[in-house]
């Protein structure tokens, strides 16, 4: 829930500056009404300057969605804290039987994300694990010891 409520955050931040970035151009150059009235169309294919603000706009708010999609992509699925240590696994010479990934792990222990480095056969999705209760997990070693 706090994973989906991080990205909700971030979307409405980034719409927020975005939405001031459009505030702003449109105070900077208020020229879509006064070329709509003037020639009766929209500037937007039909004056340059106006179309290359919109060209960079566009690449801007591509920009924010790309680095917010990075950015969630990489964070604990329950806790939503940023996934931590990345170790390589596997090599490029066991394609078949140890392909090269990368595992992130949550600080806190909530689970494991596997990054594939080599897609084959499509885009695969990162292999999001989640870990049981780790607490749980060390009770039952402490438990087997005991009973030995
Ligand atoms: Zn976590």
């Amino acid at each position: 829930m706090r994973y989906w409520g991080i990205l909700l955050g971030k979307l409405v931040a980034a719409a927020a500056v975005l939405y001031a970035v459009w505030y702003c151009l449109h105070l900077w150059r208020p020229e879509p009404a006064q070329h709509v009235r003037a020639f009766g169309h929209d500037p937007f294919v039909h004056d340059l300057g106006w179309t290359t603000i919109m060209f960079l706009y566009n690449l801007l708010v591509n920009g924010f969605l790309v680095l917010i999609i990075l950015d969630q992509r990489y964070r604990c699925r329950t806790c939503g804290r940023r996934l931590r240590m990345p170790i390589r696994r596997g090599t490029h010479a066991q394609v078949l039987f140890g392909p090269p990934r990368t595992e992130y792990i949550c600080i806190y222990g909530h689970g494991t994300l596997k990054v594939n480095e080599l897609q084959l056969t499509g885009r695969e999705a990162p292999d999001w694990k989640p870990h049981e209760d780790m607490w749980k997990e060390l009770y039952s070693i402490e438990e087997e010891e005991k009973q030995k």
